[in-house]
């Protein structure tokens, strides 16, 4: 069944949805994004999700493309009309379209489309057994708190870790982990969490933040500071978090078993309590 797409005021069948050829999403990445789970059909964490994407206009000095009202009821209608019980609503709000040149054009209009992707989000079977990752330089630029579609790393890391039988890459900077290609990382130590604190060496993600509030409602100890690749191989659990995986394990990392090789209890504990929420 072909999806109902969102472009610019318009909700089209996906084969009529287009954009132009002078977008400066398409010709700079200039342009930023957002990823919004839904799960029992209900959109899961609508409101930090636009607190980013409103940090990410501001950063770029980019025009809001509707209201928060409106981008809402875009993000119900697609959801509606898809008839989607689990799987994320993608949005991407770009400078807009204009002849070819570096700085901003003047008037020029930010251009927004949105879809909705199915995908098995609670009932993940990777997350019965845990993911394999590798490492790899991180050789993206350094405003990396803005969601930018700007992935050409990420999409070479992903890659790379494809090609050697893994699911995800650490990226690595200056011995330190920074972060997934498409997700935070976190290892966990005696029972305490450790990640890698916010700056604009990463981007700040919405589950991680819904991760630091059940953590300390539950009694999970995280320390936020940076860790080596070396760290996470000995580290007694590892996992990442991401708005489509919640809360995925890790049980390999550049092919040294973690953890015993299964998803540890910390990891499993908080998966269930992301989880649980999302479902309310
Ligand atoms: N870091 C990067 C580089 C990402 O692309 C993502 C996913 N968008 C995340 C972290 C996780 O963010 P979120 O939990 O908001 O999906």
């Amino acid at each position: 069944m072909s999806r109902i797409v969102y472009v610019n005021g318009e909700y089209l069948p996906e084969s009529q949805g287009k954009i132009s050829i002078f977008d400066r999403g398409f010709l700079f990445a200039d342009g930023v994004y957002e990823v919004i789970p839904v799960v029992n059909g209900k959109l899961v964490d609508f409101g930090p999700h636009v607190e980013r994407l409103e940090r990410s206009l501001a950063e770029l000095k980019m025009r809001w493309p509707c209201s928060k009202v409106e981008l809402h009821d875009v993000h119900e209608e697609l959801v509606k009309r898809n008839h989607l019980k689990e799987g994320i609503v993608y949005m991407q709000v770009t400078r807009g379209a204009a002849d070819r040149m570096f700085n901003f054009p003047q008037d020029i209009h930010a251009s927004l489309v949105a879809f909705t992707q199915v995908m098995a989000l609670v009932d993940n079977a990777h997350a019965r057994v845990g993911i394999k990752v590798i490492t790899t330089p991180d050789i993206r630029w350094l405003r990396r708190d803005i969601k930018t579609v700007m992935l050409l790393a990420p999409v070479l890391g992903k890659q790379e870790a494809y090609e050697k039988g893994a699911q995800e890459a650490w990226m690595v900077e200056d011995g330190k982990v920074t972060e997934g290609t498409s997700s935070n990382a976190y290892i966990v130590k005696d029972g305490k969490v450790i990640t890698r604190p916010l700056s604009n060496r990463i981007l700040a993600g919405c589950t991680r933040r819904a991760l630091f509030r059940l953590s300390r409602d539950h009694g999970v100890e995280i320390e936020e500071r940076l860790f080596t690749p070396e760290e996470a191989y000995a580290a007694d659990e590892a996992f990442l978090t991401s708005a489509s995986q919640f809360v995925m394990p890790i049980v390999e990392i550049d092919g040294k078993r973690v953890g015993g090789g299964q998803p540890g209890p910390v990891t499993r504990k908080l998966r269930k309590l992301v989880l649980e929420e999302a479902q309310k």
